[in-house]
Parts: C-alpha cells; sequence; structure tokens
C-alpha cells in the first residue's frame, strides 16, 4: 500500500517530512516500511513553501496482505497525524493524502509515470490530479483548496534514479530557536565524505540547515546511506538530535530538465538547450547577467541572478558565437531560461584590430571611407585591410554549476556527473 501527503507545512511550523517520520515510527511497528521517499516537482510552482517536496511511504506486503482492519487503521492514522501537525492556518497551506494499493499501482505504471513527468515538467491543477487518482483506483483526501493531492500522488508516482538525505529532528523545546551547527565540522565532513554526500557546504559555510522555523536540524544529501550516516556523526552541534530518518530522494538528479528545441519551449518548465551565443552578455539592474542564444529553431534569452554571484563572472565572458548547452528552469515574464549549469562546448575566436605601426606608431582610425594613418609615419590602410590579431579568451571550454546555495533541490551537481 502507498500513501502520498503534501503541503503540510508552513514557513513557521512543522514539516511534511516530520510527518513521514512519525508515520514510519507509527507504522513500523506492525508493518514492514520501505524506505520513505521525499520527492521534488516542478520548482516554478509559484505557491510552494521550500523546495515543492511531496512525501510517500509504501507497507510492503509481500509476506503478509494487508486486511480491510490493516487498511483502515493505516488510513485513520495517517490523517490523525497530518491533521494534527498541518499548519491549518497558513493561508498557503492545503494538505493532501493519497493512499494507492499495490495492485492499482502495479497495473496503472504507464500512468503514474506519465504523471511524474508532468508534475515534474508542468504545473497541473488538482481536478487533473483528482482525475488521475479516479483512474487508478486511488483514494484522496484534501483539505482546504487540497493542492497537496497534486505533490502527494507524484510522491507515490515517481521512478528512479534517486539519491538519499539523511534529516535529523530537533528535540521539540528546540523548535524554532536559532540552529548551531559548526560549519567547522560541516566542512570537514564535506571533505572526507565527497562525492557520496553533496552540497553540504559554499565555501566555508555549512548550507545542511533550514532557516525556517521548522523540526529539521540539518540535511545531508548524499548517494549512500551508510556514509550518511558516518557524516551525520561528523557534524558537531549544539543541540541534541531527536531523531533522524534516511529518505529516498529524486534531489541531485536533474530530473526536472529535458532536452528541448527553442522553438518549443514554454513558461515554468526545465530544459536543456544547445545553441550558439548571438550577443555578448549585458550586465541589467539587479545584478542580472543575460544573453541570448539561437538553436535554428529560435532564440531565448539566459539570464544568471545575483545569488548565483561568481558565476556571473562567467556569464560575463561569453561571447558571440560561442556554442554553449544551458540548463535551467524557464520564467515566465519576460521569457528566459534561468540558468542552472553551462556547458561551454565550442569558444569562438575572437579578434582585435592589430592598430601598431611598423614604425612604432599607432594606426588612428579616420572613418570607414578613409582608413587608418599612422600617427608616426603617416602610413595609410584601408578600412577593411587592418591586420587582425587573435585574442586569447580567458575562459575555457567546459561544464559550469551556480555554487552549491543557489542551487536547486533537483540540480544535478558536477560532482556526481
Ligand atoms: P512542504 O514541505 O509542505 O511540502 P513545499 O515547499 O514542498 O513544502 P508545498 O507547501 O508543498 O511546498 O507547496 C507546493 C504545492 O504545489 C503542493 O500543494 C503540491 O501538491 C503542489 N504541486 C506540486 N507539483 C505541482 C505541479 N507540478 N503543479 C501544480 N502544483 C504542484
Amino acid at each position: 500500500m502507498f500513501i502520498g501527503l503534501d503541503d503540510t507545512d508552513s514557513r513557521d511550523r512543522y514539516c511534511t517530512t516530520y510527518i513521514g517520520m512519525l508515520l514510519m515510527d507509527e507504522l513500523g511497528e506492525k508493518y514492514k516500511m520501505d524506505t520513505p521517499k521525499l520527492i521534488r516537482m516542478n520548482p516554478m510552482v509559484k505557491y510552494k513553501t521550500r523546495g515543492n517536496g511531496g512525501v510517500s511511504l509504501r507497507i510492503i506486503e509481500d509476506e503478509k496482505k494487508l486486511t480491510e482492519k490493516d487498511i483502515n487503521y493505516i488510513k485513520e492514522t495517517v490523517i490523525n497525524l497530518v491533521e494534527e501537525y498541518s499548519d491549518f492556518e497558513c493561508e498557503n497551506t492545503n494538505p493532501g493524502i493519497v493512499f494507492l494499493s499495490e495492485e492499482n499501482y502495479t497495473k496503472n505504471r504507464k500512468i503514474l509515470d506519465d504523471y511524474y513527468k508532468k508534475v515534474l515538467y508542468d504545473i497541473i491543477t488538482v481536478d487533473y490530479a483528482k482525475e488521475i487518482i479516479g483512474k487508478i483506483g486511488g483514494e484522496y483526501k484534501a483539505y482546504k483548496k487540497g493542492h497537496g493531492i497534486i505533490g502527494a500522488l507524484g510522491s507515490i508516482a515517481s521512478v528512479g534514479p534517486y539519491t538519499y538525505e539523511l534529516l535529523t529532528y530537533r528535540k521539540r523545546e528546540n523548535w524554532g530557536k536559532k540552529r548551531a551547527i559548526d560549519s567547522k565540522s560541516v566542512v570537514e565532513m564535506d571533505e572526507k565524505t565527497i562525492p557520496f554526500t553533496f552540497n553540504n557546504v559554499d565555501g566555508e559555510k555549512q548550507i545542511i540547515a533550514p532557516r525556517t522555523k521548522c523540526p529539521v536540524l540539518y540535511g545531508i544529501r548524499g548517494i549512500k546511506k551508510d556514509v550518511l550516516i558516518d557524516a551525520m556523526n561528523m557534524v558537531k552541534c549544539g543541540e541534541e538530535i531527536d531523531r533522524y530518518m534516511i529518505y529516498k530522494t529524486n534531489q541531485g538528479t536533474d530530473v526536472h530538465l529535458r532536452y528541448m528545441k527553442i522553438k518549443d519551449i514554454y513558461p515554468n518548465t526545465g530544459v536543456i538547450v544547445y545553441g550558439i551565443v548571438v550577443n555578448n552578455p549585458k550586465d541589467i539592474a539587479g545584478g542580472i547577467v543575460v544573453f541570448e542564444i539561437d538553436d535554428g529553431t529560435g532564440k531565448i534569452n539566459c539570464v544568471a541572478y545575483e545569488p548565483t554571484k561568481d558565476f556571473r563572472n562567467l556569464i560575463r565572458k561569453l561571447k558571440k558565437g560561442d556554442i554553449v548547452g544551458v540548463y535551467g528552469t524557464v520564467r515566465e515574464e519576460p521569457l528566459g531560461i534561468n540558468i542552472e549549469k553551462l556547458k561551454i562546448l565550442k569558444l569562438s575566436k575572437q579578434y582585435m584590430k592589430d592598430k601598431k605601426c611598423s614604425c612604432g606608431g599607432t594606426l588612428k582610425s579616420k572613418g570607414v571611407k578613409s582608413g587608418y594613418v599612422c600617427n608616426k609615419c603617416g602610413k595609410k590602410i584601408k578600412y577593411d585591410e587592418i591586420k587582425l590579431i587573435e585574442v586569447k579568451r580567458d575562459i575555457k571550454e567546459g561544464f559550469y554549476e551556480v555554487p552549491p546555495s543557489a542551487r536547486r533541490h533537483l540540480s544535478k551537481p558536477l560532482i556526481l556527473f
């Protein structure tokens, strides 16, 4: 049996993964539980609290099939905990629960695969999720506007690739208090466990702790469960960990991106586009750097925002004619790709005019008609006959990413390629 949950928390209270952990404890006493899943969906969803994540659990029925009584007990337990730990007062919190039997899950795999892709790539409605739940014989409980059923079903529907996240939870008396995580210990943990853990630090600063008042103390992302536990033991912090839980997740996998031609691109989706840079990058207000690419089917702007910090210096060095691959999500107004990663495939040759005359003087431009005249010996050169010298580019071809603190949960870090 599958159980999906989403949209229970607010920026002030709770966390859907906390309910997942409580359910793992409670249901785990009676049933065999699979690793719970924390699945991120389309990051362009406007009403998300943080990273648009939905949680799902699976009760494994290989030895003992669930009876009607079991199913009723499970549903009641889930509903009670969701009702106890949801921030119903927050306008943006619209909890949703989805239940799906093992049989209907297996029978409807194709519908679930398509739904998972849709929830990653598109913005969908509650009615659409209800329609799919009806089609596959699932059940839902939707509170308030019921948005949560979209992500609850998305989490159940998800398939690999997966990574893991170990989440530690705070003792209740510490909820809402400032977190004291020793950044130095996180830097050391990162050095010892890389590449089996990722996105732990940005320079010397730890980035494993959330900034909201939720029950999570910190989360360590990685690709091996045992390394995550070692990593947790290396992190020093000023309070005792209440509990921890390892979630299977699609974080760090790029599953929200797919190859697209510019003519087919639409807003609020994730893309990988290859094209030629058509103009030198420009700095615009707000610390934003923009350039345009063309792939033969159309042109689109590519944008690096202020939080991407030094990544923008790389972008500024691109030149017209460079061939690049842009990985990112498409913003609506004005249409453009928010860059998550950039692959520089081929740097164009750049030239400058050699204005040095053989006599040692300088060739001065007198306009297109008159060409150049040396200020020392008076030698004349036609405008289009001046020698060009190649300028050495100060960037290299290669794959680049935004800094860890500006990275999306779903973005695959270069270390995992
Ligand atoms: P939480 O920890 O509560 O899950 P969050 O940052 O993941 O916080 P939510 O509060 O869950 O964000 O808000 C995201 C909402 O968007 C959820 O109701 C979810 O069901 C819904 N949602 C997820 N994917 C899509 C999608 N592709 N289209 C429309 N809505 C979506």
